[in-house]
């Protein structure tokens, strides 16, 4: 069954509380927006999505936790109709490279008819399914800017 991808927040659908994907990638920034959080490497400052392990430039360990960029552009994008169990399709699934050069894989919130290649975007929250237990699954995702 198909069903329309309602990234909004609707807490009277579920009784159970809504339950983030993977948290520890997403903060509230200090403006109170939704921020990404990577890795910036301590020695040559190469920046990471999710946080690196290993350096990929200088190849050091030593990788610090980093707010990254809150906009970017499309890069690139593709609109998903089969997805894990519980997950709201159609969506678009696609590349943004923030401002700051990071390239972020992520769900972008915005209609097929309106989303194009190099559109301004910008971190947001939504729902993108719904989990075993009838709560929303949320996740970072990227909104028209
Ligand atoms: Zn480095």
């Amino acid at each position: 069954m198909s069903q329309a991808v309602d990234l909004a927040v609707h807490h009277d659908l579920a009784n159970a509380e809504p339950r983030f994907v993977a948290p520890a990638l997403v903060e509230s920034g200090a403006a109170g927006a939704p921020r990404l959080i990577g890795g910036r490497c301590a020695k040559c400052g190469a920046l990471s999505f999710p946080r690196a392990a290993v350096c990929t430039e200088c190849m050091s360990e030593e990788i610090e936790k980093t707010e990254l960029a809150g906009t970017g552009r499309v890069y690139s994008y593709s609109m998903v109709h089969q997805a894990p169990k519980g997950w709201s399709v159609p969506y678009a699934l696609g590349y943004v490279d923030l401002t700051d050069k990071v390239r972020v894989l992520a769900h972008i919130d915005v209609p097929e008819s309106a989303l194009a290649i190099d559109m301004p975007v910008r971190l947001s929250v939504g729902r993108v399914g719904t989990g075993p237990a009838g709560e929303p699954l949320m996740s970072y995702t990227f909104v028209q800017a």
